[in-house]
């Protein structure tokens, strides 16, 4: 067990791990904690499921998995009574928010479920459509810039929701290949200071070990104060999963 005390310690928090954690989203923690371990950086781990409050400035790295239509109604509902102020002051404060799919769905004002609307956390200007047409689903590549020029993110998506971008609102990406937020305009993803929402699954992160190397930068830095420089890694199976991915999508 690491150091919690230590500051070069990445403190995970996972909500609802139990409901949000569809096509092995929690893979994508166990790969931040596998690329935490072998730099000798500490990592710890901590969960909030229903009925359960946390504290913003305990962690540094939130995440949420995606989640079917049904596990969402519940866990919207509960996560607005028991964690929505909680989350927005972590972001506010500069804490890491990974959200995938049904989770990047919830960050919104709203997701219209046919009559039902489910109202959503509202940290990020964005609201979710699920209308009758058929599901978006298939291998998707973009292009994101998160501040070291553009790179490619690959994956997979599985949506009903179609997502529309507020005005304001940024895209994590520009779709190359896939349908993306809402299948028409070619934008995929939002983010918001150190926040990411995102449709891709994969699970994303062991399939774009560049996003989790600088989430988990944002990550130390909000918990140090300083600019954390991460030592490299063999990461020849990631550039392989990576390549993957992207020939994958690109032969659609
Ligand atoms: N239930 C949501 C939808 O279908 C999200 C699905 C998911 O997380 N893959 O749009």
């Amino acid at each position: 067990m690491s150091d919690p005390t230590s500051e070069m310690n990445l403190r995970l928090l996972a909500l609802y791990p139990e409901q949000m954690n569809i096509y092995a989203d929690r893979g994508n923690i166990i790969f931040l904690q596998r690329r935490c371990e072998w730099r000798g950086l500490g990592f710890s781990y901590a969960a909030a499921g229903p009925g359960e409050d946390f504290d913003p400035v305990a962690h540094d790295l939130v995440y949420i998995g995606g989640g079917q239509d049904r596990d969402q109604v519940l866990v919207a509902e509960d996560m607005l009574r028991t964690k929505r102020d909680a989350i927005a002051e972590a972001v506010e404060d500069g804490a890491v928010l990974l959200a995938v799919c049904g989770g990047y769905q919830l960050l919104g004002h709203r997701y219209q479920l046919g009559q039902q609307s489910i109202r959503g956390l509202g940290i990020a200007d964005l609201e979710t459509v699920r209308g009758e047409g058929e599901r978006l689903i298939g291998n998707i590549a973009i292009e994101a810039d998160l501040g070291a020029g553009p790179k490619v993110l690959a994956g997979f998506e599985n949506h009903g929701g179609r997502t529309h971008l507020g005005a304001g609102a940024e895209p994590l990406g520009r779709v190359l290949h896939g349908h993306g937020n809402d299948g028409a305009d070619g934008r995929e993803g939002v983010r918001r200071l150190n926040m990411v929402g995102t449709y891709m699954h994969g699970p994303l992160l062991p399939k774009n070990a560049w996003l989790a190397d600088h989430l988990i930068s944002l990550a130390l830095r909000r918990r140090t104060g300083d600019a954390v420089e991460l030592t490299p890694l063999d990461d020849d199976l990631e550039r392989a999963a990576h390549e993957g991915a992207r020939h994958a999508a690109e032969r659609g």
